[in-house]
């Protein structure tokens, strides 16, 4: 199903990371809709290419695949200065690349810990800043930063299912990007570069068939808009964030979550 939001993006160039697929290709896909030029960043998926170049052809503006991996800081430098230079002005970064550990906790490594923080945490500020760089000194309008969040930046939700997976790295490192979010947000307002957070409930994805079917049952009779997310239903929070309407709008953390936080 498609998105009704209209906001006009003609013109512009936005970075999606993890924009291949799931919640993040939702986000390349509203945004070609209304537009703008996408750099889709992956980690290794080889259909990421074909993926760019369907849209491109779907919605007749330039979408391409760059191959990064956010966690690797220099590399994500150099991948955004080409993008840049492809496809840019470059005006907006949506951070969405994010990885889980579904593990009970007492069997959670240490390499586990590394997995879900450098991409969940460290990724998203070495994507931040590679933007930044690329806007440091320069006279651009409405820069905009968007990082996907979760609303379990704020609640452990499997909990309630006495299933012992709390995802506890996963839940921890979605709290620590939310509050990265206001630190670069205050950060950067000097630079008129605003820094908001996405907070997707439960959608369906890649990332949620690793959970058990137990927990996505009790979750769908739980929330009150009666199912999980599709990508689609999260992407307008974001182009909203991106555009101009949200020109007063810096350090928030905007829950699209079909209800999850009322209980
Ligand atoms: P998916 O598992 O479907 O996709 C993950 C994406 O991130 C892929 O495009 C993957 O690239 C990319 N990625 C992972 N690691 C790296 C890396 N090191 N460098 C560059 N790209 C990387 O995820 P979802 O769509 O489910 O989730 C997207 C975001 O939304 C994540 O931050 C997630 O935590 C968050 N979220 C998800 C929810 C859900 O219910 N699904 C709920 C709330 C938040 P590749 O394809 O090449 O592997």
């Amino acid at each position: 199903m498609s998105s009704p939001l209209t906001i006009d993006f003609s013109g512009k160039c936005t970075i999606v990371t993890g924009g291949n697929r799931g919640i993040g290709l939702g986000y390349s896909r509203a945004l070609a809709r209304a537009g703008s030029r996408v750099a889709i960043v992956y980690r290794s998926n080889p259909d990421a290419p074909k993926v760019a170049k369907e849209l491109q052809e779907q919605y007749k503006v330039k979408v391409q695949a760059y191959k990064c991996d956010v966690t690797n800081a220099e590399q994500t430098v150099e991948t955004f200065a080409r993008i840049d230079k492809d496809l840019g002005p470059v005006s907006g970064l949506v951070a969405n690349a994010g990885v889980s550990a579904v593990k009970p906790a007492f069997d959670l490594t240490t390499e586990d810990f590394n997995k879900v923080y450098s991409v969940n945490v460290l990724g998203v500020f070495n994507s931040a800043v590679a933007a930044a760089k690329l806007w440091r000194g320069k006279d651009l309008r409405n820069l905009s930063i968007v990082i996907t969040s979760s609303m379990s930046s704020q609640i452990i939700n499997q909990a309630a299912t006495n299933e012992p997976l709390t995802q506890v790295f996963y839940n921890s490192s979605k709290a620590a990007v939310s509050n990265l979010t206001k630190g670069l947000a205050a950060e950067w307002a000097q630079h008129k570069i605003r820094v908001n957070a996405v907070s997707p409930g439960y959608v369906y994805t890649d990332q949620t068939h690793d959970l058990p079917k137990k927990v996505v049952e009790y979750e769908k009779q739980h929330i009150p808009l009666g199912d999980l997310a599709r990508p689609d239903q999260i992407s307008g929070q974001a182009l909203f964030l991106l555009s101009e309407y949200a020109s007063y709008m810096t350090g928030g953390e905007y829950f699209v979550d079909g209800g999850q936080l009322i209980w």
